[in-house]
């Protein structure tokens, strides 16, 4: 509806993956995994109402892979410090938006994500007014932190992240939670024990 959807279609089109734009709730009939992008959060809650999405979307993610990044990430929440925001409660946490002060309002940070044991990579990620979970329920893995906070999380069939991989053209994220194929699929990582 609003935000930097464009490129995520890039990333999913890179990892081989077919996607369609969403905008209305007969659209969620043609998908079978959602990727809420970054954008302006209070904005897309407001075109979510408008356009009766809300339902329909936690309906959809009920059973189906959603991602998150930044605004997106917000819309997936169960509390956000931002009343003109409804979010949609797919993922157990608490957020404060914008939090990470001005000096990182948009950065490059180097984060080490551990998807297992075996499988822990440095990545250059890019914050933008980047929103902080400041609490999250036991059942949630945390994939990747940043300032003693979590910045990518798993929970269950749902993706959060506050940075914005496709900006830098990481499509590992895409991959644990959309692409069966890949050895990262959150189903083949979610019984090892994650930090
Ligand atoms: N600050 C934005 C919001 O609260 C999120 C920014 C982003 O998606 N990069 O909606």
């Amino acid at each position: 509806m609003q935000g930097d959807f464009a490129l995520h279609h890039n990333a999913l089109e890179r990892i081989g993956i077919e996607s369609v734009p969403v905008k209305t709730p007969s659209d969620l009939d043609q998908i079978d995994g959602l990727v809420i992008p970054g954008g302006e959060s209070t904005t897309m809650s407001l075109l979510i109402n408008t356009y009766n999405m809300f339902e329909p979307l936690v309906r959809f993610g009920m059973s189906n892979p959603v991602m998150g990044t930044c605004a997106g990430l917000i819309l997936m929440a169960e509390v956000v410090n931002d009343d003109r925001i409804d979010p949609l409660g797919l993922i157990d946490i608490v957020i404060e938006r914008n939090a990470y002060g001005r000096q990182i309002e948009s950065s490059k940070q180097k984060v080490e994500f551990v998807f297992s044991e075996n499988h822990k990579i440095k990545l250059s990620t890019t914050l933008i007014r980047a929103p902080r979970i400041t609490r999250l329920s036991d059942d949630i893995k945390v994939l990747g932190e940043y300032n003693n906070s979590p910045i990518a999380i798993l929970s269950g069939h749902h993706l959060g992240l506050s940075f914005h991989p496709e900006l830098d053209e990481i499509d590992i994220f895409h991959q644990i939670i959309f692409d069966k194929q890949s050895e990262f699929y959150f189903k083949k990582i979610e019984h090892l024990d994650v930090a």
